[in-house]
Formats: structure tokens, C-alpha cells, sequence
């Protein structure tokens, strides 16, 4: 009998000659990942898909909606695997047609992936479409635009046959393109905008400022709990934390009240550029879309990107709130971001914030504190928490400097009340 394989398609536009066997190998690693939990007995290469089969029975089925979500992923279809046997590959034909869903017409579409089988594409076409006329005599075979589509791909000794597949997030496998460093606050914009980094093959490592020591450090937690939540589908190795508390004191005092957050952001930047470099990556990340807050004018992004020499991207720039909302609650960070927490963002907040600063009065107030002084500081200061995340390389060249940041002792997370 058939067993139940996951058929991975991707896009293959652009992934010509050695990018696309790079392409393939690291989302067959991905996906190795993501499904830690199941049983896999094999992920293959064939003919332009990526095959995952199981060692347990029933877990093809649940396993297809996880892999829909591993960036680089197109399109998942849950396929049966039969042999080249024309009673196995028809009976399997009608089971993918009878757990389609409602239709009223159909196809077969057959692939043969190289010519050692005596039937001909077209031959399997009519030989596969005659035992499901027979099997559906009330529905229709329809050429173009039918409700449902019965695929059958033979492979050398194998034929997958399939009519259910779902769409995937699509983009590039996380870890095609290089590290980026992503400002991750517990909100619900930073989270998506490291998401939708990932999407694009990058691998986030992002970088919280928390307010401690002048708040809890309830943030931290929060921040740790996206981080889990983007997994196992989206992979983050490594989280940094900065406690910005007393550095937001000192700022508050000595400048503006109006340039306050002006001048905590040019830190945050400037901070972060710093583990940039030390890990080695090639672009800043920040959640931010433009006018959703004071520190997110023209003038006010203008007065804090030249701080930096790293190019800063903000996937969100051009979002709607409420596309960025359907987003998160897509990947699953929503809830978590919807909890309140005191960090830097409450902390030391001026009661009416300049939203269009001027580059001159915001150079005064930046010579007003010691700001290479506190980036230094705080780089030193820098904790980090790792994860499991194979796509992840903790930086080798400035081992030294590395270590110097201790990692954050993992305090248990209090228990939740119960009702
Ligand atoms: P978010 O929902 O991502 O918190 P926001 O609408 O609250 O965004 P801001 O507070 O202005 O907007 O922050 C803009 C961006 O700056 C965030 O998307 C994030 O990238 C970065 N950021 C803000 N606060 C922090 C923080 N505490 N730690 C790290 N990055 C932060
Ligand atoms: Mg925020």
C-alpha cells in the first residue's frame, strides 16, 4: 500500500547552476530542523522537489502545515508514494481525489522525470483519468480551470501521486543570505519585520534593550518568547540584551526633553552596529513603518540612521498597522506582543517628543553626554541568550571580545497564575 510522503516545491526562478544545488541543500537542512519533533525517515532531492518521508504513519498529514512555513517553501503538497505498479499508482489516484475536498471537475496532470517507463505522460494521463471517471462517474474532466488537479510524478522506480497541496511563505531559505542584526523591542512590529527578514534567507540576531535596571526585566522574557514562538520554522541562535536603564537616566538629564528618544535611538543604533560587527553582519533591522510614531518621521529617521555606516532596512516602512497586525497573528508572535511590559520605550519618555528634529539641535544634544562613552559601555554590558539554531554561527574571529559578553544566567519563567 501507498505510504504518505510531504512533496516541497520552490520557486525556481533565479536559482541557476551552483546557487540552486546551494539553494536546495540548505532547505533540506531547514527543514531538517523544523521538524526535530517528527519521526522524518528521509528528506531527498527529486526532480525539482524536495521529498520528506516518515517513519510514523499519520505524520505526513500534520507535518505539511509546519513545512508551509519554512521560508523558501512555495508549496507543500501530501503526497502518496507508490511503486511503478499502474494498480497502486490509480488506486492512489482516487484516494488523493476523494480527500481533495468538494469539486465538481477535474485533471489529471502526469510527469515523467525521465523516459525508462514504458507509458508516455500523455499515456499516463489517460490511463490514470479513466479509473477516476470511473471512480467519480457524477464529476468532470475539465482542461482548463478544474476545481481539483490529480498530479503523478513518476521517478524512476517511484510515483508520487497527489491533489491536495497548500501554499507556502515562499521567499528564500533562512541562511542564503548572510547575518542581520534585527532591533527587537517586545512590540508587534519588530517581530515581523525579523520574520519577514527571514523570509528573504537572512538570519536574524537580534538585539533587545531592556530598561533594566530602572524596570523589571519582564521585557526580556517577553522577547525570549517571540523568539520561540518564530521557531522551529524561523531559526534565531542568538539574542542579545542590553540593559539601557541608567544610560536613558543620564540622557534624560543632560539633553532636550524633546530629543530624549532621538538620542536613546542613535545609541540603540550605535550599540547595535557594534555586535554587528563582532558577528559579522551586513545590515540593521528596525520595525519601523513610517509616521506610526514620533520617532518614526522623515526628519526624525534622517537624525538617527547617521549615526550608523550599516545599511539599515525597515521591511515595514511602507505597512498598513493592520497588515502588520494579520502578519503577526500569521507568525504567531501577536499574543505575546499584545502583553505590556515596561522597557526602554516607557522609560524616561518626554511628555511632548520632537517629531521633526533639526539636524543642528539634534547634534548639539548628542555633544551634551558622553555618547562614545556610553556605546562602550553598553556593548560591554551586552548579555546574550542562545537557542538552538543550526543556521546560526556565533562569530570565530573576535572569540575573545565575544566572550566577554557573559551570557544571561536562564531564570526560570515565574508560573502563570492560575484561573
Ligand atoms: P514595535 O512594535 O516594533 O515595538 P513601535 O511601533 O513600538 O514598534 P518604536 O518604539 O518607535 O515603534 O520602535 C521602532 C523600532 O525600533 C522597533 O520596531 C524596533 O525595531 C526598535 N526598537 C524599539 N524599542 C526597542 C527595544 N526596546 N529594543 C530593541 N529595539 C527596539
Ligand atoms: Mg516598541
Amino acid at each position: 500500500m501507498a505510504s504518505r510522503v510531504c512533496l516541497v516545491h520552490y520557486h525556481e526562478i533565479g536559482l541557476k547552476g551552483k546557487n540552486r544545488a546551494r539553494f536546495e541543500r540548505i532547505l533540506m537542512d531547514n527543514l531538517k530542523a523544523a521538524l526535530a519533533a517528527f519521526s522524518v525517515a528521509a528528506i531527498n532531492r527529486i526532480s525539482g522537489h524536495i521529498l520528506v518521508s516518515f517513519s510514523q504513519a499519520g505524520q505526513a498529514e500534520e507535518a505539511c502545515a509546519l513545512i508551509a512555513r519554512v521560508p523558501g517553501v512555495a508549496r507543500v503538497s501530501l503526497a502518496f508514494h507508490t511503486g511503478r505498479v499502474a494498480d497502486e499508482y490509480c488506486d492512489a489516484a482516487v484516494h488523493a481525489l476523494t480527500e481533495f475536498g468538494p469539486f465538481e471537475s477535474f485533471k489529471v496532470h502526469a510527469r515523467r522525470s525521465n523516459t525508462d517507463y514504458e507509458l508516455s505522460s500523455l499515456d499516463l494521463n489517460r490511463q490514470v483519468g479513466e479509473v477516476l471517471c470511473a471512480a467519480f462517474p457524477e464529476k468532470r474532466v475539465q482542461m482548463h480551470g478544474p476545481d481539483a488537479i490529480v498530479y503523478v510524478l513518476v521517478v524512476q522506480g517511484s510515483v508520487y501521486v497527489y491533489a491536495r497541496s497548500m501554499r507556502g511563505v515562499g521567499g528564500l531559505p533562512q541562511g542564503s543570505a548572510g547575518k542581520v542584526m534585527t532591533l527587537l523591542s517586545s512590540g508587534i512590529d519588530s517581530p515581523v519585520a525579523t520574520w519577514m527578514m527571514a523570509r528573504r534567507g537572512a538570519v536574524p540576531v537580534p538585539v533587545h534593550f531592556s530598561g533594566r535596571p530602572q524596570t523589571p526585566d519582564t521585557s526580556e522574557y517577553l522577547v525570549q518568547d517571540i523568539v520561540a514562538a518564530l521557531a522551529p520554522e524561523v531559526q534565531v541562535g542568538r539574542l542579545y540584551v542590553v540593559p539601557f536603564g541608567d544610560v536613558q537616566r543620564e540622557i534624560a538629564i543632560a539633553c532636550p526633553s524633546g530629543l530624549r528618544v532621538i538620542m536613546y535611538r542613535r545609541i540603540m543604533y550605535a550599540v547595535t552596529e557594534r555586535l554587528g560587527r563582532i558577528e559579522g553582519a551586513k545590515a540593521i533591522v528596525t520595525g519601523e513603518s513610517l509616521g506610526q510614531v514620533a520617532s518614526q518621521t522623515l526628519e526624525n529617521i534622517m537624525a538617527v540612521n547617521e549615526v550608523v555606516d550599516l545599511p539599515v532596512f525597515r521591511p515595514l516602512i511602507g505597512s498598513d498597522k493592520q497588515e502588520i497586525i494579520e502578519r503577526a497573528e500569521q507568525i504567531g508572535t501577536y499574543e505575546i506582543s499584545t502583553q505590556t511590559a515596561p522597557d526602554c520605550c516607557t522609560l524616561f519618555m518626554p511628555r511632548r517628543p520632537e517629531t521633526h528634529a533639526r539636524l543642528a539641535e539634534v547634534h548639539e544634544a548628542w555633544e551634551l553626554i558622553d555618547h562614545e562613552g556610553m556605546i562602550e559601555g553598553l556593548v560591554a554590558a551586552a548579555e546574550y541568550v542562545d537557542f538552538t539554531a543550526p543556521t546560526y554561527r556565533p562569530p570565530r574571529k573576535i572569540r575573545a571580545r565575544h566572550e566577554a559578553l557573559a551570557p544571561r544566567a536562564a531564570d526560570p519563567l515565574p508560573e502563570a497564575p492560575a484561573n
